[in-house]
């Protein structure tokens, strides 16, 4: 089993579009796995069930027992974070701007302060409308720790799929190059990267690839909406040979590809036979099972 992790340096380049095209190419050979925790949207694409799900915790959070507090101040006085209040002689913690360090748990004259674990979002397995797994997950607002909770996605579906024996996992990964992004490279075995020719695609390309390099992971490029920028689109070719980086296709900008966002289904789904995505998805396959 191989987890192929489809990444982009920055939003809006098609990276969700294609994974999901991915997903409906594999033909149920593969787990899906959305690790774009951040702003999660491959089900819109791929209306799962949300049959199974769980809490997702992280960290902690101080809540006070207003039945024991003596309304002294002293933890308000002292959190550095500014998160307790005072409504009418009554404290409490604003779990938001609570940092969970536990400083007014230790200091609270009357034990009047306990430490929770904090619910920090929801974790999904799914069944598909084109009949895949799909694993995912939705952060809480103002939750941190997405890099933890796409580690969690990710084991779950090399677990999913080794156990229903599929042949891959593919991944929707985060933009950018933070801690989801390198959660979502851990582990990897083969790295799609989707740009767009532009100069700010470009750097973040090259961004991206260097972050890559450090994981020592075999990488690919699809450069989406080729056509907008024909002379970018010629200086990334040349970066990627150069780079000796396989470039898989160039994809133009079709009023299809942006429709199928909008009715909720795969670009393979819309009426266009997407053949360069096709010819991508078996060049994939062909170079991650030759390494
Ligand atoms: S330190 Fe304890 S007793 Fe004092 S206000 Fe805070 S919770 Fe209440
Ligand atoms: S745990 Fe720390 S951040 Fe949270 S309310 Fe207590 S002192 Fe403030």
């Amino acid at each position: 089993m191989k987890e192929i992790v489809v990444i982009s340096g920055k939003g809006g380049t098609g990276k969700t579009s294609l994974t999901a095209a991915l997903a409906y190419l594999a033909d149920g050979e593969a787990v899906i796995a959305d690790c774009d925790v951040d702003a999660a949207d491959m089900h819109l694409l791929l209306s799962p069930d949300f049959s199974h799900d769980e809490d997702f915790y992280s960290g902690e959070v101080a809540h006070i027992d207003t039945d024991l507090c003596t309304s002294c101040g002293l933890c308000m006085e002292k959190c550095r974070f500014s998160a307790i209040h005072r409504v009418n002689e009554e404290y409490s913690v604003n779990e938001i701007d609570c940092e969970g360090c536990g400083y007014c748990a230790r200091i609270c004259p009357v034990n009047a302060i306990t430490m929770n674990d904090q619910l920090a979002g929801k974790f999904y397995i799914s069944t598909t409308r084109l009949d895949n797994t799909l694993v995912h997950a939705r952060l809480g607002a103002g939750a941190e720790n997405s890099g933890k909770l796409v580690a969690k996605v990710k084991k779950k579906a090399r677990t999913l799929a080794e156990k229903e024996s599929k042949d891959y996992v593919i991944a929707d990964g985060s933009p950018g190059i933070g801690c989801p992004v390198i959660s979502s490279l851990s582990g990897a075995d083969y790295v799609v990267v989707v740009t767009e020719p532009s100069v700010s695609g470009m750097h973040d390309l090259k961004r991206v690839l260097e972050l890559v390099h450090k994981f020592d992971i075999p990488a690919s490029c699809i450069i989406n909406k080729h056509d907008i920028n024909p002379g970018m689109t010629n200086e990334i070719e040349d970066f990627l040979r150069s780079s000796n980086i396989l470039h898989l296709c160039n994809i133009p900008y079709t009023a299809s590809f942006t429709s199928a966002i909008t009715k909720g289904i795969t670009i393979m789904e819309n009426g266009e036979d997407q053949m360069l995505v096709r010819e991508a998805w078996r060049k994939i396959k062909e170079d991650i099972n030759s390494k």
